[in-house]
């Protein structure tokens, strides 16, 4: 078994790729992908690691865009993390995630809430900083009582800390994952709360735009679930991928190879995934 999505101290994981790693060792998994959000640094750390684990690590990245004005999540396999065309893209959504930052910290800090970007930095070094590590100080703090009280009274749309972020169009992450050598695949379809009529449009086109794959099997999707993205990946020639999504403490239910308890992802969808990056 493998597993295709996970997430390190390099964005907003707890545990940092070695530990990662131990834990897919310990799970008896064959391989896996670090697919941080908006950065490569977890998947180039993990590969370093591989050799001295003997497990395969696949380099990847999950980068945010939007789509028809709402975010979506590709992810991109294989990508060669110091792609020189890779890393300018995400310096520009680093710039935004940067900027975005600071102007909830302003909005906090006006109602005094105390939180400085410095701090911040200092409890998550390197990483690609967001909202989950905001909530994670205003926990920290005793604002909150839990991480997701500060989504839900604070951070969340609509909330009064909300600010959004200016999303690459999807065919720019796309274009972005494919010239670094990457192979793009449509991450967790079901979490966009599209109409179906909206879903395969959004397949559809990203298709066009040289996605290959979409994630299938995810910690969230029942088997029902999966059954019905299994047929429309086949109606529409996409290959299937999964994964866990997992965050550590961040998603404490979910685990890595095993999501909620249940998830499987064969070794077979990697093998796909490598046929069709030689096309
Ligand atoms: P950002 O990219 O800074 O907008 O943060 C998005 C990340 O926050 C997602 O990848 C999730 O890991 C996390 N997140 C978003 N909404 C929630 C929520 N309601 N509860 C907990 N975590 C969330
Ligand atoms: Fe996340
Ligand atoms: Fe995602
Ligand atoms: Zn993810």
């Amino acid at each position: 078994m493998i597993d295709l999505h996970i997430h390190t101290t390099a964005s907003d994981g707890t545990d940092t790729p070695e530990e990662v790693i131990r834990k897919a060792k310990k799970a008896g998994l064959s391989a896996i992908s670090i697919t941080d959000h908006d950065t490569a640094a977890g998947a180039a750390e993990a590969m370093r690691l591989s050799i001295k684990y003997a497990i395969e690590v696949v380099p990847g990245i999950e980068i945010s865009s939007e789509f028809e004005g709402e975010e979506v999540h590709i992810l991109g396999y294989f990508i060669d993390p110091d792609s020189p065309k890779l890393q300018p893209v995400l310096d520009w959504v680093i710039k935004d995630r940067n900027t975005r930052n600071e102007r909830i910290i302003r909005k906090l800090a006006d109602d005094g809430y105390d939180i400085s970007l410095e701090e911040l930095k200092e409890s998550y070094p390197g990483a690609v900083i967001g909202r989950p590590h905001i909530a994670g100080k205003l926990l920290e703090k005793g604002y909150v009582n839990s991480i997701q009280q500060a989504f839900d009274e604070f951070l969340t749309d609509g909330k009064p800390y909300f600010l959004p972020r200016t999303y690459l169009p999807v065919e720019e992450a796309v274009k972005v994952i494919r010239s670094a050598g990457g192979a793009a695949v449509v991450a967790h379809p079901l979490q966009y709360n599209f109409t179906q009529e909206k879903l395969y449009r959004f397949l559809k086109e990203t298709k066009g735009m040289g996605v290959v794959g979409m994630e299938t099997v995810y910690s969230k999707y029942s088997e029902e679930e999966t059954k019905y993205l299994e047929n429309i990946a086949d109606e529409m020639m996409l290959i299937r991928t999964g994964g866990s999504d997992y965050h550590g403490t961040r998603k404490p239910d979910i685990e890595i190879g095993k999501g909620e308890g249940t998830m499987r992802v064969p070794d077979s969808y990697l093998a796909d995934l490598k046929t069709v990056k030689k096309r």
